[in-house]
């Protein structure tokens, strides 16, 4: 029997829930402009407000010294970070850590696809909302799918243990091609996560409320095409999976709207300008980059702001469906 080792430090936050995992988010560029993600005209952060490669690297060390084991790197569109080869090698070597993820739109996949798997990262998230190139122009806004469709093939060919497709599902955008996308990940054995929009930071190009299309919507549609097993598999995050029967592929349902999944959250995000973010939906922060830029290299004044801000994460997020956006932050500068 194999035991897993605890850590001899945990972050437990009020609710009794281990905090064990934490999202990076690295920039707030990206080189596409999701309709659901971004407005037409972002307004970037400047260099100076954004954490260094090595401020990022130092808080996520901290954080593994404090008993995290996964850690997600993420944006805006990590891939085009200057440096970040080098970020993902040292992350890949500490100490502690069992997971390290990351969520890209694909786009420089056909370049750094190799570099990625080397650095040590086991598992990779693709977005991709739909097959049809024009399509993908129009949510993607600036998008050629042609370049995410040779970083997928490069990627396929690296040794991941998994990789995975997100799509946001949105109604009369692509919601009639959830099957075709299933079919997608089968055919190249990929697990697939449909995704609920979530209302971050104003969009201009859609009402939220009418696109809204549900995981149980989605899974109506699925179940007239394939044998879904339910699986009770939990990352202690909030899909939901189902098993294809007679496949490899898993289906993940986020579903911020119709199943709350608060309950058993395990995680916490890093903003780009070092806000450490308690919960997706909710506004509470902590202000890390204040902490480290005030005592440089001091592991003891971080963990104690780390520690100290699992006091202020919420039960559970307040998205509701509207056209209004509940948190005025975008999902890029999150760290989705
Ligand atoms: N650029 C990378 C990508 O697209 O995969 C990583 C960052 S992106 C913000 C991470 C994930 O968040 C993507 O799968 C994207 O589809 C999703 N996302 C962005 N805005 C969203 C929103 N308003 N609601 C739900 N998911 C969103
Ligand atoms: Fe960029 Fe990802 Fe947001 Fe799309 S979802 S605009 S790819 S950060």
């Amino acid at each position: 029997m194999t035991h897993i080792q605890q850590p001899a430090t945990q972050l437990i936050d009020r609710f009794n829930r281990i905090i064990n995992y934490v999202r990076l988010s690295v920039t707030d560029r990206c080189d596409l402009r999701c309709v659901y993600c971004m407005s037409e005209d972002m307004k970037f952060l400047p260099r100076a407000e954004i954490l260094s490669l090595e401020e990022i690297q130092f808080i996520a060390a901290t954080f593994v010294e404090l008993g995290v084991t996964k850690l997600r790197v993420t944006g805006g569109e990590p891939l085009v970070r200057h440096g970040i080869i080098n970020l993902l090698n040292n992350l890949g070597h500490l100490t502690g850590l069992n997971e390290l993820v990351i969520t890209t739109n694909g786009t420089h996949l056909e370049s750094m696809a190799e570099k990625i798997h080397d650095a040590g990262v086991k598992r990779i998230n693709i977005s991709l909302d739909t097959l049809k190139p024009d399509r993908f122009r129009t949510i993607t806004r600036i998008g050629d799918i042609d370049q995410v469709w040779r970083g997928i093939e490069t990627a396929s060919k690296q040794d991941f243990k998994k990789i995975k497709i997100n799509s946001v599902i949105l109604k009369h955008r692509n919601h009639d091609e959830v099957v075709d996308l299933v079919n997608f990940a089968i055919d190249h054995g990929f697990d697939i996560s449909f995704i609920e929009e979530m209302p971050l930071g104003i969009v201009n190009q859609h009402n939220r409320a009418e696109a809204y299309y549900s995981s149980d919507d989605i899974l109506a549609d699925l179940k007239s095409s394939f044998n879904l097993i339910p699986t009770t598999e939990s990352t202690g995050g909030p899909s939901v999976y189902h098993k294809v029967a007679g496949s490899n592929t898993k289906i993940g349902l986020i579903s911020p709207h119709s199943h709350n999944f608060c309950g058993s959250c395990n995680r916490v995000r890093l903003t780009v300008e070092g806000r450490l973010l308690l919960c997706l939906g909710n506004e509470h922060s902590v202000d890390l980059k204040h902490v480290i830029r005030q005592y440089p290299g001091d592991s003891k004044q971080l963990k104690h702001a780390i520690i100290s801000s699992l006091a202020i994460k919420p039960e559970q997020h307040e998205f509701t469906v509207t056209d209004q956006p509940v948190i005025f932050r975008h999902m890029s500068v999150t760290g989705g």
